[in-house]
């Protein structure tokens, strides 16, 4: 047995995994996390017979770690974390843990928004084109948890900026940014550059063997590729052509040029709905085009994926009014694009938890497209001070019953009630699920 400790701080998924390969690969392994353990955890560990704690740590059995593998949830600057950084001690993210362990080809999605999607997407593609690919990071089993228990040849791995910021060897093969737009300041002191250096780390160790694939619109992105200079191949995509693009649309159609092969398809067969999606589809194309599937299969897969619940998911028609529920936009601009993709007049139901957001960014859209405005937030007055004035009818409601009933009354036939509340859920919620599948279950009692 390795006499080197490995520390895993934080026993969600990520943790737990982490440390469940640890315990695979020979070290002492200890699990601390200030809060408390769900169950299956807690027997998970067991089961592995691995040593933790929860609700609170003891800070010298931490201290005494030779490596800690932080949770992306955990900031740096809670007390543990200052005397960890105090000690000297290296710290890094289940992501660099697991990538030691395994030599499968890495395809890792980063971005403000879109990530869940694309990821699912690309894995979709992958898996339905015969690939042994595994999906993970942010979503489903963590990555370490596969490692320790699969034999996946690939993987799809939804990275956050949380999570990139404890990678330091961890290489990606083909590495897709999708966008940058403020997001999790709070973590960040506001401080938008550092949350934009967290996502450039997707193309740390790149060589020009390597892909990086991204949005050629996003101002961030490119002035940061300047500033890079990235030694990976880049595979740009974007709206309209322009010189050495590699996916772009005209005429209706999504086209793809990677080497040297053109793809086309039709944008009205795309599975998934608004230009968001178009370039989610679009950077999952350029991935599946890199690795070889066929044009047949790849039209296939980008026609006939089901989505992900939560992000722009249709729950019902009722009375002639479309209710969509878009939980997952947690940001103004993941908002934007959800407003921007419907035709017909919305009631928007939008609030939270407030991250400090500029709603200046969806003004025109609300004041085009929305008939009126539910405020669903425990705290609505930053809502009230932007668009008090601006449009007729706001209404407050202190649940997702009273918001949904609320928008029943206030929707015309033809329109839309759309929830996608630009904020984070905690206020009122367990979490962004909850909320999307409280709106579900409201809607479908109308
Ligand atoms: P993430 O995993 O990055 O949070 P999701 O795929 O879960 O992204 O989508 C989050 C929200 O962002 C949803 O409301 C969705 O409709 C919207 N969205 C999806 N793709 C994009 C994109 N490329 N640009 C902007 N918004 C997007």
């Amino acid at each position: 047995m390795s006499e080197k400790l490995i520390v895993v701080l934080g026993g969600g998924e990520s943790g737990v995994g982490a440390a469940i390969l640890a315990q695979k690969k020979g070290f002492r392994v200890f699990l601390s996390d200030n809060g408390m353990l769900k169950e299956e955890h807690r027997e998970q560990l067991r089961t592995y017979r691995i040593d933790f704690e929860e609700g609170g740590h003891t800070e010298t059995s931490v201290l005494e770690a030779d490596e800690i593998v932080k949770s992306p949830g955990i900031p740096d600057t809670v007390p543990m974390m200052l005397k960890v950084l105090d000690k000297g001690i290296h710290v890094i993210s289940e992501i660099e843990f697991a990538g030691r362990y395994t030599n499968a080809k890495m395809i890792c999605i980063t971005g403000s928004n879109g990530k869940t999607t694309t990821a699912s997407l690309i894995y979709h593609i992958l898996k339905s084109a015969g690939l042994n690919v595994g999906l993970g990071g942010n979503i489903g089993r963590s990555f370490a948890r596969q490692v320790a228990e699969e034999h996946f040849d690939y993987y799809v791995l939804e990275l956050s900026s949380f999570q990139l910021e404890g990678v330091y060897d961890f290489k990606a093969d083909i590495a897709v940014l999708l966008n940058i737009t403020p997001d999790h300041l709070d973590r960040y002191d506001h401080d938008m550059q550092r949350y934009v250096d967290a996502k450039m780390r997707i193309i740390r160790n790149q060589q020009v063997e390597d892909a990086f694939i991204y949005w050629i619109d996003d101002p961030v992105v490119t002035k940061e590729i300047e500033k890079l200079q990235p030694a990976a191949t880049r595979y740009a995509f974007g709206e309209m052509k322009r010189d050495q693009m590699t996916a772009y649309t005209g005429n209706g159609k999504l086209v793809i040029h990677a080497k040297e092969h053109l793809f086309n398809m039709e944008l009205e067969l795309l599975a998934l709905e608004g230009m968001h999606n178009v370039y989610n589809s679009m950077a999952s194309g350029i991935v599946a085009k890199l690795m070889d599937v066929s044009d047949e299969q790849l039209r296939t897969s980008l026609s006939d994926f089901k989505g992900v619940p939560h992000r722009l998911e249709k729950v019902a028609t009722v009375r002639g009014v479309q209710y969509i529920n878009d939980s997952k936009a947690t940001n103004v601009n993941s908002c934007w694009y959800a407003l921007k993709s419907i035709r017909t007049r919305t009631v928007l139901i939008l609030g939270g938890t407030d991250k400090g957001n500029d709603y200046s960014e969806i003004e025109e859209l609300v004041l085009t497209k929305a008939r009126a405005l539910i405020f669903l937030g425990k705290d609505n007055s930053h809502l009230h001070a932007f668009f008090d004035g601006k449009v007729e009818a706001i209404s407050d409601a202190g649940s997702m019953k009273e918001a949904v009933e609320m928008a029943y009354a206030q929707a015309e036939r033809g329109d839309t009630v759309l929830l996608s509340p630009c904020c984070a859920s905690f206020d009122l919620f367990e979490n962004y699920e909850d909320r999307g599948d409280q709106f579900r279950e409201c809607v479908r009692k109308l």
